[in-house]
């Protein structure tokens, strides 16, 4: 019996750094699966060898974010020469400048498929590596990938989330595997993504109700997007209730400049899977402190497309409308140090999940619903290994 090597060199029993190597010829050599960072470690690169990266064939990338593309520089830094495969709005978000490249594109209403053929450096004997793919429904890009060589089979389900508010996703079903790397960072929560919605907009709904502004920050590319979407349809829907406020009235939905370039340039996607809609009332001006020529001085929600709230002007109006009473409400990872840090420590802050990825009942229906032998959940602190009977 022949064993295949898989090197996990980040992402497993941590949350950020996803990066698995995976040996796939007789001689040796590799392809990886993402190459990401994490920015909150001094030593964030993927653990993996010079020695390693010249053996390398291609490197997948599922998407843009830096905890599965950041260290692609770095990997080309260290001496990678293989062929990048990955969609070209990964490329272009992650802002990768490399020139072998296989860009894939996406077929209609269908999983697509490509055949990489035999890398001219191979000494072996193998035939190639035939690619399924699909979209993740996680950001603009985002990609799952079911790879085949000769011998094996792996499944590689990026960042994952089947049921998105806005963005489109090829459903993961009927798939087989010997090995599935599978999202599960929502690894606490056993709520789909419809109940993990409900429950975010009770926290957001309720501190409006109480005459509160609600401020999220939220990433450039991802979820921010999904949000302002869901938060736009309830707000409509409380408006045609006679308004979520006492007098019918219903609060309106501001986001910051970045965020306005980011949804201008996503408009008539094909990484959208419903029809371009009005996705906030109005512009706010961190530095001005005000939105569309409006005062802040009714309940309303804002995104400010800023994490870690790293630029001034945002770090310091979202510190002002705390201290003046605003519900400040983070979505995502923390970063030490950060404004974020600072507010969630003193109590000023909530932490809410955004069903972006897979919890624990996300992750146990794709189990169920593919054969896969062995499955490896990752994405969070723990370390779990799944094996079928
Ligand atoms: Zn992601
Ligand atoms: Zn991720």
């Amino acid at each position: 019996m022949h064993m295949n090597r898989i090197k996990i060199c980040g992402g497993y029993g941590e949350h950020g750094r996803s990066c698995f190597l995976v040996e796939y010829t007789p001689d040796g050599h590799y392809y990886m699966l993402d190459c990401g960072i994490m920015d909150t470690d001094p030593q964030p690169n993927p653990h993996v060898t010079k020695e390693e990266i010249a053996k390398t064939d291609y490197v997948f990338l599922s998407h843009c974010h830096k905890d599965h593309a950041g260290a692609f520089a770095w990997l080309v830094e260290m001496g990678f020469q293989g062929i990048l495969v990955t969609t070209a709005m990964t490329r272009e978000l992650a802002e990768i400048d490399y020139k072998r490249v296989e860009l894939l594109e996406l077929a209609v209403n269908t999983i697509s498929e490509i055949t990489l053929p035999k890398a001219e450096w191979g000494q072996s004997d193998w035939s190639g590596l035939r690619i399924q793919y699909g979209r993740t429904g996680h950001c603009p890009g985002s990609l799952w990938f079911q790879i085949a060589d000769a011998r094996q089979t792996v499944f590689y389900s990026g960042d994952y989330q089947k049921r998105p508010y806005l963005y489109a996703c090829d459903e993961i079903i009927d798939m087989a595997a010997d090995l599935a790397i599978l999202d599960l960072a929502h690894v606490r929560s056993e709520l789909d993504a419809g109940a993990m919605r409900e429950v975010l907009w009770e926290q957001v709904g309720g501190a409006l109700k109480a005459g509160r502004r609600v401020i999220l920050p939220v990433p450039k590319y991802g979820r921010g997007l999904e949000m302002a979407a869901f938060f736009m349809d309830r707000l409509a829907k409380a408006e045609k209730q006679n308004g979520l406020l006492p007098g019918g009235i219903t609060p309106e939905l501001y986001v910051d400049s970045d965020f306005v370039i980011y949804e201008k340039k996503m408009q008539g996607e094909c990484w959208y899977q419903r029809e371009p809609a009005p996705m906030y009332h109005g512009i706010l001006d961190t530095e001005q402190r005000c939105a569309a020529g409006k005062r802040l001085d009714m309940p309303c929600i804002i995104l400010i497309a800023d994490t870690h709230l790293v630029k001034p002007a945002n770090a310091d109006f979202v510190l002002q409308e705390s201290a003046s009473g605003a519900q400040v409400i983070i979505t995502g990872r923390v970063r030490t140090g950060s404004v974020c840090e600072q507010l969630l420590s003193a109590g000023q802050a909530q932490n809410a999940l955004y069903p972006h990825h897979q919890s624990r009942h996300d992750f146990e229906e794709l189990v169920r619903e593919n054969a896969f032998r062995m499955v490896l959940p990752f994405h969070n602190g723990e370390k779990e290994v799944w094996m079928s009977e």
